[in-house]
């Protein structure tokens, strides 16, 4: 409130108390502001300015705007970023429209995601929570979730039928994947699928997945259960976590990229930089590989290695 009561105390201009001193020191400042006020300039246009470029970003075409994620996850903002629709695949945990905005690597992410594990494995959609709100910046209750980089995502579970299953809450499981305070199951298989796809996409490079240690271990048994490689089991040991601090992440994942290349030096990534993502924190060639990713057909799994 504070900041936009300051505001129109500087559109008061010459009226206002720090003016009527400097126009007591000087008759050439009386002069000067006489000029001032006839091109009616800088006061008026000084406090318009700000206000007026801020309504205009808000709402830019964003379709035509590239994205940039600006400074860390949890002290940034977001420019022109974009906004995942819902599909045959994906879902919204809600239709609040207002909290699912991300950097166009995030957002080809998560649709590359859900297109994949319905192709693998019909029938289900994925449930989307929040990203960031347009324009990014705080965003209560979550600590990050402010610069387009993180993604809130529902796992997958079945009902007492062994049928797809939806809420309109994230869902708590224990351990031995059954749900706490109900009859819903984690869907073993396609939660893995989605893992693995998070860790393969060419559309972007994801550095953690928050989930809870014990459905972390449920998912890792579950990969070497179906064959997956060394390499994709390494990779997801590396980037599922239980955070030490932001909650157990029993009732969803937490996934969030790196800084997209051409979004550095602005976008800050914090360390670990996993050894498989090539030249350190700065993904090479995200940009084109999100061109490449956006069309519903099957990215080369060598691409992100
Ligand atoms: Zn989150």
């Amino acid at each position: 409130m504070a900041r936009t009561d300051a505001r129109p105390a500087l559109a008061r201009g010459p009226s206002g108390c720090r003016y009527w001193r400097f126009v007591r020191i000087s008759h050439a400042g009386i002069v000067a502001l006489g000029a001032i006020a006839a091109i009616g300039w800088p006061v008026s246009g000084r406090a318009q300015g700000p206000r007026a470029t801020g309504e205009v970003a808000q709402q830019g075409p964003t379709a035509t705007v590239d994205s940039t994620s600006i400074g860390r996850t949890n002290r940034g903002r977001l420019e022109g970023g974009v906004l995942l629709p819902p599909s045959a695949s994906l879902r919204w945990r809600n239709e609040v429209a207002t909290t699912r905005w991300g950097t166009r690597e995030l957002v080809a992410l998560v649709e590359d995601a859900a297109e994949h594990v319905s192709r693998t494995l019909p029938g289900a959609q994925l449930v989307v929570g929040d990203l960031s709100r347009q324009g990014g910046g705080r965003f209560r209750p979550h600590r990050s979730h402010r610069n387009g980089r993180d993604v809130d995502i529902a796992f997958y579970m079945l009902d007492a039928q062994g049928r797809p299953a939806y809420a309109p809450r994230f869902v708590r499981f224990r351990g031995d994947g059954s749900e706490r305070g109900g009859t819903r199951r984690f869907d073993d298989a396609r939660n893995w699928e989605l893992v693995a796809r998070l860790l393969t996409s060419p559309a972007a490079h994801v550095q953690w997945i928050f989930v809870s240690r014990p459905l972390e271990e449920r998912l890792l048994a579950e990969g070497r259960r179906r064959g997956s490689s060394s390499e994709l089991l390494a990779r997801a040991a590396a980037v599922l976590d239980q955070p030490s601090r932001g909650g157990r992440h029993d009732d969803h994942f937490h996934v969030r990229i790196y800084c997209a290349a051409d979004d550095r030096p602005r976008c800050i990534d914090e360390p670990p930089f996993h050894p498989w993502v090539a030249a350190g924190p700065t993904p090479p060639a995200s940009r084109s590989a999100v061109a490449r990713s956006r069309p519903a057909r099957r990215p080369r799994r060598d691409r992100a290695t």
